[in-house]
């Protein structure tokens, strides 16, 4: 689910996407996407920004890859959190946390070593 939400969300570039314009590409409940929403915040992929839309606060969302996307070509591909086991309960002071993931550190590194768009090659 947190891929293809990561999909979605990538696809909408510099707009984002609102939570309930995610779940419903999703076919999910509010209450599920807000935890995959959380999930995916954590991670430091998606940034939610409160946005007042019809008189009630939501949060849009933005893939955090947007900015090096625009700058120098790098896409979210090949990263290894997408199909990490660990994910939903990976995050900041968390047990498990990106800030000491070698599988992550990893792929950073090659990431900025060869400007590639993913390490699959
Ligand atoms: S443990 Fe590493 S690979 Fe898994 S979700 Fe966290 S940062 Fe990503």
């Amino acid at each position: 689910m947190e891929d293809k939400a990561m999909k979605v969300i990538l696809d909408t570039g510099v707009q984002g996407i609102l939570q309930s314009d995610l779940w419903k590409k999703l076919e999910t409940t509010s209450r599920e996407g807000s935890r995959l929403a959380v999930r995916l915040e954590k991670t430091g992929l998606v940034k939610r920004v409160k946005e007042l839309v019809d008189g009630r606060w939501t949060f849009r969302l933005y893939a955090i890859s947007d900015a090096l996307k625009t700058k120098s070509g790098n896409t979210l591909e090949g990263c290894p959190c997408f199909k990490c086991a660990d994910l939903a309960r990976c995050g900041n002071l968390q047990s498990i946390s990106p800030v000491f993931c070698a599988g992550l550190d990893h792929w950073l590194q090659i990431l900025s070593k060869t400007g590639r768009r993913n390490n699959s090659s």
